[in-house]
């Protein structure tokens, strides 16, 4: 039997099913222990250093404490440190980005996904590179920056050469003053030379969800196709580390298996991650089972509701506080709204999330054939942005860190020494200025350039903080430099 060992490179081993249904029997047994619950939390709280902030984290034993416990008190406690952690590491910016579908040929058989193979009543579709192009250049008028290209897995349709092709039309469109600066990429799990093929190419992050933790359920859920290899799957970070990737972000599809032991496993990769190659996921997504072409989310047993999905997310920000949260268009903007203040500190806007659905098309016109799922906020990223800056937060359109190479490590070192505030604040505050000049509508300018002010007066140090009034005026007056902190 497989023994629990967080330094394994063996699936079995760092996601050890034994440890999970341990650390479950763990939190039910505290899960009204208050005394431990209290701890827990103090352990979880940000710490304020001579440089910065510091937080420890949590273990997945005790994050699924947290997780299990309905004491409404504690509850609100959560939510309100996961709130000061975000706060603390990423402030109130909150990055945007936008899925790009490029192919929807698929030879897996997920029960949860209309691209699976035997659905064969949608149209398949794959773009062309001058396809590829007509959608950046639409994504770019919208104002995007910053883009997650999906694919579905088909050796034949989609090879990795069709995907290395596709980011390097995407980063070689230059439409106006658009430019998409940071490409992550979803697509399957592959093999480590490919990896490098990917990072050579420049992409930002890997994502890939794991949809589900429970190898069982995983093998049912994934009956056909080379999805179905619950190891391959699980050890796919580990093979882009290798390949030179150090940004990967992980994910659970919830709604497939039980949420607790999703949630554990979720927090165990992530320590795995960090014992293995010393940095952590840069992100997690939280994505929920959701309807699409001939997929019915209430099939699937383990949905959950809206309370019990802002309790998870709080409990990741509280485990991990150095990692991004990523909340799709998936969710209505209510629960985004709702999340947004639980540590969420990336959201994507103006989504499609069919194949070509961008192009030519106006939001109520745009096909439904080849969409993976439903999308609930349908709002327009000009809508989103004002949105975001009527909840107190800033809209950020910042790519540096990739292009600076803070990536992996370095990134997070930045973030631990809370330099956010002398760098990415200023970053974003100029990146939302490119928006609002190139593509805001008249109240979302206005909007902005109030926020930005405000804003602006933020920033702690003075020099940074004048090299940034000096830029936001340079772009107001058409004298743009690629420059950034
Ligand atoms: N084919 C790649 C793979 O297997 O990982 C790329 C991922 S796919 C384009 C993006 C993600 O969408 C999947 O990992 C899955 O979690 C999610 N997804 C699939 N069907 C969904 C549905 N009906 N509702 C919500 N999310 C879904």
């Amino acid at each position: 039997m497989a023994v629990y060992n967080p330094k394994s490179l063996h699936a079995e081993e760092f996601i050890n099913d034994g440890e999970i249904l341990e650390t479950l029997a763990y939190a039910e047994a505290n899960k009204n222990n208050e005394a431990l619950i209290d701890e827990i939390l103090e352990k979880a709280r940000p710490q304020k250093t001579a440089t910065g902030w510091n937080c420890k984290g949590l273990s997945h034993r005790e994050a699924s404490v947290l997780l299990a416990c309905d004491i409404p008190e504690k509850i609100e406690k959560m939510y309100k440190i996961a709130e000061e952690i975000k706060l603390a590491f990423y402030g109130n910016r909150i990055v945007i980005f936008a899925p790009l579908y490029l192919s929807n040929y698929c030879v897996n058989g997920c029960v949860y996904c209309p691209y699976h193979a035997k659905n064969k009543h949608i149209p398949r579709k794959k773009l062309t590179q001058d396809e590829v192009r007509d959608e950046v250049i639409a994504l770019q008028d919208m104002g995007h920056k910053r883009l997650a290209i999906e694919a579905g897995e088909d050796p034949k349709n989609n090879p990795i050469e069709y995907i290395l092709e596709c980011i390097k039309t995407i980063y070689s469109v230059k439409h106006k003053n658009g430019a998409i600066r940071r490409v992550n990429v979803n697509i399957a799990a592959t093999t480590v030379e490919n990896y490098r093929k990917l990072k050579d190419a420049g992409i930002g992050t890997y994502i890939l969800f794991q949809e589900t933790y429970h190898k069982e359920s995983y093998l049912q859920l994934h009956p056909t196709g080379p999805k179905h290899d619950y190891d391959y799957h699980t050890e796919a970070m580990d093979r882009a580390m290798e390949g030179g990737i150090d940004d990967v972000g992980l994910g659970v599809l919830f709604g497939l298996e039980l949420y607790k032991y999703e949630f554990a496993g979720l927090i165990m990769h992530a320590e795995h991650l960090e014992a293995v190659h010393g940095v952590g996921p840069h992100t997690i997504s939280v994505p929920r089972v959701k309807h699409a072409d001939d997929i019915d989310p209430t099939a699937f047993d383990n949905g959950i509701d809206d309370d019990t999905f802002a309790k998870i997310t709080a409990c990741i920000r509280l485990a991990v506080p150095y990692t991004g949260i990523i909340i799709s268009t998936r969710e209505n903007e209510t629960v985004r709204g709702k999340l947004l203040n639980l540590g969420v500190s990336q959201v994507s806007g103006g989504s499609r999330t069919s194949v070509g659905g961008y192009a030519g098309y106006t939001p109520e016109e745009r096909p439904h054939d080849t969409e993976q799922f439903d999308v609930s906020d349908q709002r327009s990223l000009d809508e989103v942005v004002h949105w975001l800056m009527d909840c107190g937060h800033i809209p950020s359109f910042c790519t540096a860190c990739y292009r600076e190479g803070r990536t992996g490590d370095r990134f997070m070192s930045l973030c631990k020494a809370g330099q956010i505030s002398n760098c990415c604040h200023p970053n974003a505050l100029m990146t939302l200025t490119e928006y609002l000049i190139d593509y805001a509508s008249e109240e979302t300018k206005k909007k902005g350039f109030e926020v930005i002010e405000r804003e602006l007066a933020n920033i702690p140090n003075e020099k940074v903080r004048a090299i940034a009034a000096q830029h936001i005026e340079d772009i107001k007056n058409s004298n743009r430099r690629d420059f950034r902190f």
